[in-house]
């Protein structure tokens, strides 16, 4: 099984609730994070749950451009 820490509590659809792990496609998205699906076939809701590696690389971004003000 996978080591991921996932996030609790869960993300829920506003409307039905219940979400469902979405595996991923590419090592880009699995590099992302972990992406939910609302499990109403009906719903297109997603929630992405950022990994630690791209909140670094954000945090990494973010602070690049603070420094160049
Ligand atoms: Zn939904």
């Amino acid at each position: 099984m996978s080591n991921r820490l996932l996030p609790d509590p869960l993300p829920r659809c506003r409307r039905h609730g219940r979400m469902r792990l979405r595996p991923p496609g590419t090592r880009e998205q699995e590099f992302c994070g972990v992406w939910y699906r609302c499990a109403a076939p009906e719903c297109a809701a997603t929630v992405l749950v950022a990994s630690a590696g791209l909140r670094a690389q954000l945090a990494a971004q973010s602070q690049a451009c603070e420094a160049g003000r």
